[in-house]
């Protein structure tokens, strides 16, 4: 079962290509369409991804 899904946007990979990361230990995945988003606003994810508030983008 795969359970998956871009943590922006709930989109499967079903649905399009995951990327995996790993912040804090944890495992998530984005979409190809959000990786901007984690490079270069990674600290607007914070309410997504506890900590990432704190993250200095590129
Ligand atoms: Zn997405």
């Amino acid at each position: 079962m795969n359970n998956n899904k871009c943590v922006i946007c709930s989109t499967d990979s079903s649905q399009a290509p995951l990327i995996k990361f790993d912040f804090k230990g944890k495992e998530y995945h984005i979409c190809t369409q959000h990786i901007p988003v984690l490079i270069h606003k990674a600290n607007q994810l914070g309410d997504i991804l506890p900590g990432m508030e704190n993250v200095e983008n590129g």
